[in-house]
């Protein structure tokens, strides 16, 4: 593995915001709530490699997977690889579906990275899905069908993330981030960043705690 190499769960943590990958990656900060703990206690489960059997199926667990072509250089670990009669399909376990949505871009996005590895890996062309565990229900990805869109989208995203790591770059805070659930919040503290007079807001802050 190189500096080059990208994790496929840094991938996730740009696309959710691009500030906390840089906290992450680059300041090497990282906290944790209620919802890392949840999902990494479901991931645990899902992550005990193994393999089960039942009829035409295999299914396989915590599957090391990589990309080493150049315009990659992706790894990680995928949830779930069934085989079923030579058909090959991802299943992406997440604690709760989105309340609107069928399934949230990032998470595309994250099943989509894993299946450019899976093919790499194991020669097959792979369908992507989210299992929901609070509505025990799984939802088909537009992987193949989108194929090209999401190509594109995922290369322009690596590159932007090799430049920033690069350079030493934490991008700065998106317009609009949702940061409600977001676990870094309290070393953040993205609304004293947002803040046009900085040193006011740590003295309103300093203040405040007094
Ligand atoms: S608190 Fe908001 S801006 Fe800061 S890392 Fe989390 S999501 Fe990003």
């Amino acid at each position: 593995m190189t500096d080059n190499d990208i994790s496929i769960r840094s991938i996730q943590h740009y696309l959710y915001c691009p500030h906390r990958w840089g906290l992450i990656e680059i300041d090497c900060a990282w906290t944790e709530n209620y919802y890392v703990t949840k999902s990494d206690i479901m991931h645990e489960r899902v992550h005990e490699t193994g393999t089960y059997s039942s009829r035409a199926k295999k299914v396989y667990t915590a599957v090391s997977i990589y990309n080493d072509l150049p315009e990659y250089r992706l790894y990680g670990v995928a949830d779930c690889l069934e085989i079923n009669k030579g058909l090959y399909s991802l299943v992406e376990y997440k604690p709760t579906k989105p309340k609107t949505l069928d399934y949230n871009h990032d998470d595309l996005m994250q099943v989509f990275a894993q299946k450019i590895c899976t093919d790499h890996v194991f020669g097959c062309v792979c369908e992507g899905y989210i299992y929901y565990a609070d509505v025990k229900k799984r939802i088909k990805l537009p992987l193949c069908e989108e194929y090209a869109k999401y190509d594109r989208e995922l290369k322009d995203l690596l590159a932007k993330m090799r430049e920033n790591k690069k350079r030493g770059i934490i991008p700065p805070i998106r317009k609009g981030q949702k940061c409600s659930g977001c676990s870094m919040k309290d070393l953040c503290m993205p609304k004293l960043k947002k803040s046009k007079n900085l040193k006011d807001s740590i003295i309103e802050l300093l203040e405040n705690e007094e």
